[in-house]
């Protein structure tokens, strides 16, 4: 079960409720991902379990903003500078979601 923070910039305001790093659900692997077309940060599914047999249509959504479904490369981790403006990031704050 993966757990999701809130996490916010001081300086830009970026909020945004992530794991903040590496994280597993029930079926996937998810990382905390930069969307530079959203300019907020996504958890992205990274891909499966090995465990859970892959089909081909699962790897077109690896790596994918959940939102605007572009890729989102750039991987940020809690205690990391903001990726949009290099400010400081505050967080872990409350827990927000469980998720599977
Ligand atoms: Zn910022
Ligand atoms: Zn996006």
């Amino acid at each position: 079960m993966g757990i999701s923070s809130q996490f916010e910039c001081q300086t830009c305001g970026l909020a945004a409720a992530v794991s903040g790093g590496d994280d597993v659900g029930k079926m996937t692997r998810t990382q905390t991902r930069y969307c530079s077309n959203c300019e907020t940060l996504v958890d992205v599914c990274t891909g499966l379990h090995d465990h859970v047999q892959e089909q081909a249509h699962h790897r077109d959504e690896y790596n994918r903003c959940p939102d605007c479904r572009e890729i989102a490369s750039i991987a940020w981790a809690s205690g990391e500078p903001c990726p949009r403006c290099g400010g400081t990031m505050t967080g872990p704050g409350d827990v927000i979601v469980f998720w599977d």
